[in-house]
């Protein structure tokens, strides 16, 4: 049986239930459940998320995914560029709604059907929104999110017309998860969070799986990754740390995190050997996927990252745009957020062969984007870039 267990003080919820917030204010995490995990019968199923289905918690029940699903994950990994160096990346943007987003969104909602949902609520400021809304469509599940009047028109209208009720928020994008909470616990319908609810890791953590198939069975030394709330980061944890616990790797990948220098508060704990960030102010940036000035899981990544010896670094808002079109020359028309994520890569590249990054923290000794580095590094292309223009 699932439930949730709060990751404060470890009250147990079943997790047929509206409630995302342990009594004490605690994060609600899913309990750890039997998971199978088997390449030989992955191969032998479609190439999407759901090849993995007996390590997501659905099992013996085909009912609610099957016809939730459009065939999301399974992304390539393909080089970088022709040059021989060992970078890859992973084209995440190439998903249902155009973000890597659908995995989480696909299991949450699939979940959200299989116990009898019919109306739910989301807040987002805009990939996450648009794919839970495709997706709680497509369930037959009426669907309300919550956006900050900032929110670009192409992804409020992309919301729309997938049928779900965008209510605009002024002012920060703490106001407008507050706005969806208070919408949530008045009208006590389902909270489909990609923050609050522990399905939607179970669905990005398919990230981690899949790298580890499609590189035939081995892990890269460093996967960098976006993180704002950690949807992502969290779910890439969780899957390598199965993969790892199954006995199936030896070791962790190690992450690199990248922030936006306009709002960077995982960075600034990191930095200062804090165990959970504190709140900053936004100041603006061009990333507005990944501008979280108080993530709530920030304890957590902060954990993971440290369990993988890994790093948070920021990306330079000036490199932001020229880095979007380094990417489009080499073929990938990508969003500012994942530009932001290469900005930050190379910066962090430099300060370790340049030898300014602290001895503990220099993940890189040669330079990966030349030919010959023993460094197999996996970047992910997270959100297309025409959702953004
Ligand atoms: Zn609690």
């Amino acid at each position: 049986m699932l439930s949730y267990i709060c990751s404060i003080c470890h009250r147990i919820y079943d997790s047929i239930t509206l409630v995302w917030r342990c009594e004490c204010g605690g994060l609600l995490d899913l309990r750890s459940f039997a998971s199978h995990f088997s390449i030989k019968e992955a191969i032998t199923r479609p190439a999407t998320i759901w090849r993995y289905i007996d390590a997501l918690p659905f099992w013996g029940n085909d009912k609610g995914w099957k016809s939730v699903s459009m065939g999301e994950g399974f992304t390539p990994i393909v080089p970088l560029d022709g040059t021989g160096s060992s970078i890859f990346v992973k084209l995440d943007y190439l998903m249902p709604t155009l973000s890597f987003k659908d995995r989480g969104a696909a299991v949450l909602v699939a979940k959200a059907k299989e116990i009898g949902v019919t109306k739910l609520v989301a807040d987002s400021s805009g990939n996450a929104g648009t794919s839970i809304a495709a997706y709680a469509n497509r369930a037959g599940i009426e669907c309300h999110i919550y956006v900050p009047e900032s929110t670009s028109p192409k992804k409020i209208q992309q919301i729309v017309r997938h049928g779900a009720t965008v209510h605009t928020v002024p002012g920060s994008r703490e106001n407008t998860a507050k706005a969806a909470q208070r919408a949530v616990n008045e009208d006590d319908v389902f909270y489909a969070s990609h923050v609050y609810n522990p399905y939607f890791y179970q669905g990005t953590k398919t990230y981690a799986f899949e790298v580890f198939e499609q590189m035939k069975e081995e892990i890269p030394d460093v996967v960098v990754v976006p993180v704002g709330n950690g949807t992502l980061l969290l779910g890439v944890y969780y899957g390598f740390k199965e993969l790892l616990d199954l006995g199936l790797i030896n070791r962790m990948p190690r992450i690199l995190a990248i922030q936006a220098e306009g709002c960077a508060p995982l960075a600034l704990a990191f930095d200062n050997g804090l165990a959970t960030a504190r709140p900053v102010i936004n100041e603006g940036t061009a990333a507005e996927g990944i501008a979280i000035a108080n993530p709530p899981r920030s304890s957590q990544i902060l954990a993971a990252v440290r369990e993988t010896d890994g790093v948070i670094v920021t990306a330079p808002e000036s490199l932001i745009d020229s880095t979007r079109d380094y990417l489009a020359k080499k073929g990938f028309y990508v969003e500012p957020t994942t530009a932001a994520t290469f900005a930050g890569f190379f910066k962090y590249v430099e300060s370790c062969i340049q030898g300014r990054a602290l001895e503990k923290d220099r993940l890189f000794k040669v330079d990966p984007f030349q030919p010959g580095s023993d460094r197999k590094v996996v970047i992910p292309l997270c959100g297309a870039g025409i959702k953004a223009d």
